[in-house]
């Protein structure tokens, strides 16, 4: 059935996104989204984003977005570039700052699963590092020789922080390689590198709304880094797409990082359940990892985590199950409302 297939892309195996269920209502904590709602602000941008032009293609520059961001994180707008999603913004990096004939790019053997998948497409080789069996990041196995690194901080799905001095470090050590440190998770309680732009060439920072702003249904992401870095993304993006982000998006987006208030509000709301979630997961005798995300990384003390992962599916709650070497005794509860983690303590209890 593939013979008309690219040969290329008949051995690729592709990233597995969490579910989305249609069959009945669960109590959903398995795709790390947001439980409250985006802000009040942003909803009413997109609808006035409807109703005003989309006949019109939209502003290729993203420029309303582009200085929303300049404004939040006090960056030139040459330091800014956005996309759909910070997947779309993360395969635009690799393709243009990681060399199929290069040396391999580095990023630790527990992380995101996607890097290994855009690594594969690309055909940019990868040498794993092994995180410490405490699922610490050995800085100083970052060091050698590389052609790129990839720091997911706080990471996933560890729930883990490096702290600021450390990425510094491995930033400062590489300076012939491009530093993407992927922060999709950083407002829950991480330590941003975006300080470190002006200081460091090599340093790409990539964010997302997906997950602290409430809006992974609109699908947008950003890098900010050193203007050449950003100038590269530009030259791969509008060599695929000039239209990656849509009107509706570009205003949701800018409205939402503009209603700061609204946001560190629902941040600090998650921080709290997450805390009151973590202390009841290790009442019922679950090993949970410090989390600095709105995730919690929690091995059951029995019986497996697999079974738990079925059960709690049987009982309406979501979670995910990675069944993968050195993890498969974790489990990946998003950390929900207060109401939400109620019912999967309770689920839990009756399993
Ligand atoms: N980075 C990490 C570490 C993630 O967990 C995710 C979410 N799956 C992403 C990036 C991508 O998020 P999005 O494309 O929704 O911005």
């Amino acid at each position: 059935m593939k013979e008309l297939w690219n040969p290329r892309i008949r051995g690729l195996e592709a990233y597995v996104p969490g579910e989305q269920p249609k069959d009945r209502r669960y109590i959903k904590l398995n795709t790390n989204e947001n439980p409250y709602p985006p802000s009040p602000k942003a909803l009413e941008a997109m609808r006035e984003a409807v109703c005003a032009d989309l006949r019109l293609y939209p502003d290729p520059e993203c420029g309303q977005l582009i200085e929303a961001l300049s404004r939040r994180f006090g960056l030139a707008r040459e330091q800014l570039f956005v996309g759909n999603g910070s997947d779309e913004v993360l395969a635009m990096a690799f393709a243009a700052f990681f060399d199929p004939a290069g040396l391999p790019i580095i990023f630790a053997d527990i992380s995101y699963s996607f890097y290994p998948v855009y690594a594969a497409f690309y055909g940019v080789p990868t040498a794993p590092v092994p995180l410490r069996e405490d699922f610490s990041l050995p800085v100083e196995d970052f060091l050698r020789p590389n052609g790129g690194v990839i720091l997911c901080n706080p990471n996933a799905p560890t729930a883990m922080a490096l702290p600021l001095a450390e990425v510094e470090r491995i930033v400062a050590g590489n300076p012939g390689s491009v530093v993407l440190v992927d922060e999709a998770y950083v407002d829950f309680g991480g330590e941003s590198a975006v300080g470190l732009i002006d200081k460091y060439p090599n340093l790409l920072v990539v964010r997302t709304t997906s997950k602290s702003y409430s809006l992974a249904g609109l699908r947008v992401g950003w890098a900010m880094g050193n203007e050449d870095l950003i100038a590269a993304l530009n030259t791969v993006k509008n060599s695929f797409n000039s239209y990656t982000l849509d009107r509706v998006a570009l205003a949701g987006a800018a409205a939402a990082i503009e209603d700061r208030d609204y946001f560190e509000e629902c941040c600090r709301r998650v921080i709290a359940t997450r805390e009151r979630s973590r202390r009841e997961l290790e009442a019922l005798g679950f090993r949970v990892l410090p989390s600095a995300a709105n995730f919690l990384f929690a091995a059951p003390p029995q019986p497996d985590a697999e079974t738990v992962f079925r059960r709690l599916r049987e009982e309406g709650v979501l979670v995910r199950y990675f069944k993968k070497p050195r993890i498969d005794g974790f489990l990946r509860i998003s950390v929900g409302t207060d109401e939400e983690m109620d019912g999967l303590l309770a689920a839990l209890g009756r399993i």
